[in-house]
């Protein structure tokens, strides 16, 4: 390090040197200070604080000194030790600042570490040595105090130009970067480093002012090139521009050579910090576009995972109902043969065929019978139920002669009103075609379903059933009472499974399937349900079914 820092110092000297003074315009090893600092942490400083001492050996040693002032050479070792200090103070606290407000790890990769970078680690932790190695040289004699200030400016600016300059090339190229087999990658980097060469040389050989062409260039290669195109791209175009100025040939040249170096360390300052922030930026904008695909990625993954297990999920639910429905077919099968014999026998001893009954044992077994009449329509139910849910259920259509099919089934249902004050009839309109083509047994069931209804939920009042066509395409039925009706929420309700209207129905008999029976009849039959009720009036039910007409005899 030591050697290094000597090294780099006595060759910074050789040019850019401001007079009087040992300030110089660009100190490179300023920002190979730092550099060093952050790679092999606090314990290199002893060494920046030699190579700083052996680099000033002009103040020690007047027979090589370069400025020329006879002095003692205590005076000048003790110089050269407080400007050593400075310089080791100089690169740590420039190293702590950034790993105290920066991002230590990816110094140049977030803008907001490339800005303590450029504002802490350079211009302000230069602001001490500058301080240091300015007074020093006064205090020493070395140079006049009236040159306190331009020297303590040139020194602080040449420092912190050092370390804009250099820390980040060699952070940066410390690793490689890969290296593209690419070849339209390789021959626009070529073209891009012969348009950086060109327009540098036009400005700073030719010395015509045109420098400012540069950054439009330096832009394009932060963008296609990252970081590692920044700090190389910057690196050239500020040695042009320093080689420019100090051989005169640049329009940073002024008639104070002071200035001519303050205009040459904006400029480079600028393109740096324009560069690093635009490859900060840039890097913040790559990462996030990264995490967003990693995140798409693992979302995508993770909607499969739930996908498959779901598939999973339904096809275990599916097997289960299979087997429930299959179960419930099987056992509702069972049931109904010991049923009909018990109906069977209670009507045997009912009709005496086995003896005389006193009239309490006939009433008695009318209870039975009635019972086991409801526990048969249940499992009827029940077992329609899981035929359908099973897919069991199939299409077998007849022509039926319209009048004659309804008039059956009222004759059927008519018993059901026996004990009620109930008066059922039938009323065709006009339009009611004579024979239609029809699933029988399926619109009987819905038909006795609806009507059944109709009478359980009337205490008394009338009941019609309605036939008629829509249009050409659609026939109905509609069964009207004037019963206990049904709110609207409650009809939301009525279709699903076991509901029912609770308060209304608690003491007539039902499973609460019929309804929903009755439904999935309908939407089998590719037709339609639609209710119309008002509590304490009526309910109206209307199936709309596909018509097909039989014409002819
Ligand atoms: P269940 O009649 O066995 O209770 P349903 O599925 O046939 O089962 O009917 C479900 C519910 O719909 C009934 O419990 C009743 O509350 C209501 N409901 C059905 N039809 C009528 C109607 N015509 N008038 C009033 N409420 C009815």
């Amino acid at each position: 390090m030591a050697i290094t820092y000597a090294l780099t110092s006595i060759l910074s000297q050789q040019f850019g040197v401001i007079p009087p003074g040992n300030a110089t315009a660009i100190f490179a090893p300023s920002g190979i200070a730092l550099a060093a600092v952050y790679f092999f942490g606090y314990k290199i400083a002893p060494g920046i604080l030699l190579g700083s001492f052996l680099g000033n050996n002009s103040l020690y040693v007047p027979d090589f000194g370069t400025i020329g002032f006879e002095k003692f050479q205590f005076i000048g070792l003790v110089a050269a030790l407080a400007i050593g200090i400075g310089a080791a103070i100089e690169a740590s606290l420039g190293y702590y600042l950034l790993k105290r407000f920066g991002n230590i790890k990816n110094p140049f990769g977030q803008v907001r570490s490339v800005w303590v970078f450029v504002l802490l680690s350079a211009l302000a932790s230069c602001l001490v040595n500058a301080t240091i190695g300015s007074s020093s040289l006064v205090f020493g004699e070395f140079a006049p105090p009236a040159a306190h200030g331009s020297i303590w400016l040139t020194w602080w600016l040449g420092d912190a130009a050092g370390i804009i300059i250099l820390t980040p090339l060699l952070i940066t190229w410390r690793r490689l970067p890969k290296i593209s087999n690419d070849g339209s990658l390789v021959l626009e980097s070529a073209l891009a480093f012969v348009a950086l060469m060109s327009i540098g040389t036009v400005a700073f050989v030719g010395s015509f002012p045109i420098e400012y062409l540069l950054i439009p260039i330096v832009v394009y290669i932060v963008l296609r090139f990252g970081l590692h195109g920044a700090t190389l791209a910057t690196f050239l175009v500020s040695g042009f521009a320093i080689w420019g100025t100090v051989n005169g040939n640049s329009s940073f040249v002024q008639a104070d050579v002071n200035d001519s170096f303050l205009f040459l360390q904006a400029f480079i300052s600028t393109i740096i910090f324009t560069a690093l922030t635009l490859a900060a930026a840039d890097s913040e904008r790559r990462l996030a576009q990264g995490e967003l695909e990693a995140t798409n990625r693992n979302l995508e993954k993770r909607v499969i995972e739930r996908t498959q297990e779901l598939a999973i999920a339904k096809e275990d639910a599916e097997s289960a109902s299979r087997a429930k429905t299959l179960f419930i077919a099987q056992m509702s099968h069972e049931f109904r043969t010991p049923l009909n014999a018990v109906i069977g026998y209670s009507d045997i001893l009912q009709m005496g065929m086995l003896g005389d009954m006193n009239p309490d044992q006939t009433e008695r077994i009318g209870f039975i019978k009635q019972n086991a009449n409801r526990l048969l329509g249940l499992i009827n139910d029940t077992l329609d139920i899981s035929q359908i849910e099973a897919g069991k259920m199939t299409l077998n259509e007849s022509r039926v002669d319209v009048h004659h099919f309804f008039e059956e089934i009222l004759q059927g249902v008519k018993s059901l009103t026996a004990k009620k004050q109930i008066t059922i009839k039938t009323h065709y309109h006009p339009n009611t075609p004579e024979r239609i083509l029809i699933d029988a047994p399926k619109v009987q069931q819905i038909v006795v379903n609806l009507v059944g209804n109709a009478i359980k939920f009337t205490p008394q009042g009338e009941i019609t059933i309605e036939v008629g066509a829509h249009n050409a395409q659609e026939w109905f039925l509609r069964v009207r009472d004037t019963g206990i009706g049904m709110s609207s929420e409650s009809i939301q309700k009525i279709f699903n499974e076991y509901q029912r209207v609770e308060k209304d129905t608690k003491n007539i008999e039902g499973s609460g399937l019929g309804l929903s029976i009755t439904k999935r009849l309908v939407e089998f039959l590719n037709g339609r349900v639609d209710v119309q009720s008002e509590i304490g009036k009526g309910s109206v039910f209307t199936i709309t079914l596909p018509l097909h007409v039989i014409e002819g005899a």
